[in-house]
């Protein structure tokens, strides 16, 4: 999926070489044969259909633009299981095949492949890794993508990007419900330090304005336990919330 993602940007790059680089989503789907239809509302994200000219994409009224972006490349991905030769293009899949799980990841491997390019991340390494990481830096990042902090943090984190002595990125997500949130820390292969993290101070999340808390993280790093607060933000909403937080080492003279 990312060689076609890869495909397609070129393609895309050969036609429009002072344009925008990676492009929005958008600019890529009349390369697949996808036209819009915006008028259903009751679409919560994004449904593709077959037409005589290609594939109609329906898209749900709601959503800011990282979500926007990321539906519509996540669509694009599921026009390479047709046969787009034929019109209207035919399943290259049986239907069964069609829907299922594995579909689904591989569509969303090809959006971050497609929105977050390998090679234009590469760019970023002195912007990631040169100073403690912070959250309005995630920010700013995720922006000029047009992508969420999550998705940015989980592109960095599975290209191995992230390798900032300084800093821990923590990611929480609530899969809905009151579960406990499943936490994921970022760290640099070349910190030495063990992080240490009780997920359940998450739980005050819910209790506050939803601008997150300050949470505590254990660092162990030689024979030294850190104690290090951070303040946690919270994205999204319903089962998509999140929270990010950016823990920077502190510098104690014998560290
Ligand atoms: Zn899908």
């Amino acid at each position: 999926m990312t060689d076609l993602a890869t495909g397609l940007l070129n393609q895309y790059r050969a036609q429009h070489p002072r344009a925008r680089f990676p492009p929005l989503a958008q600019k890529l789907t009349s390369l697949r044969d996808i036209s819009f239809d915006r008028e259903r509302e009751s679409v919560t994200s994004g449904h593709l259909q077959v037409s005589n000219r290609g594939f109609v994409l329906r898209l749900g009224a709601s959503g800011n633009a990282a979500r926007r972006n990321f539906t519509i490349a996540h669509e694009i991905g599921h026009t390479f299981f047709f046969n787009v030769e034929r019109k209207p293009p035919s399943p290259l899949l049986l239907p069964s095949e069609m829907a299922n799980h594995e579909i689904e990841r591989l569509c969303n491997l090809f959006a971050v492949s497609l929105l977050l390019p390998k090679s234009t991340l590469k760019s970023l390494l002195p912007e990631l890794n040169s100073g403690p990481i912070s959250l309005p830096r995630i920010e700013q990042i995720s922006r000029r993508f047009t992508v969420s902090p999550e998705t940015l943090i989980r592109r960095i984190k599975s290209l191995g990007l992230f390798q900032n002595p300084l800093s821990f990125i923590m990611l929480a997500k609530r899969h809905g419900g009151g579960r406990e949130p499943v936490v994921d820390i970022i760290a640099s292969p070349l910190s030495r330090a063990v992080v240490e993290f009780d997920p359940s101070e998450l739980f005050l999340e819910s209790l506050s304005s939803g601008d997150g808390v300050d949470l505590t993280f254990n660092i162990r790093l030689g024979g030294q336990t850190l104690f290090v607060n951070a303040t946690s933000k919270v994205y999204g909403r319903g089962p998509g919330r999140y929270s990010v937080a950016c823990v920077s080492l502190p510098e104690p003279p014998n560290l």
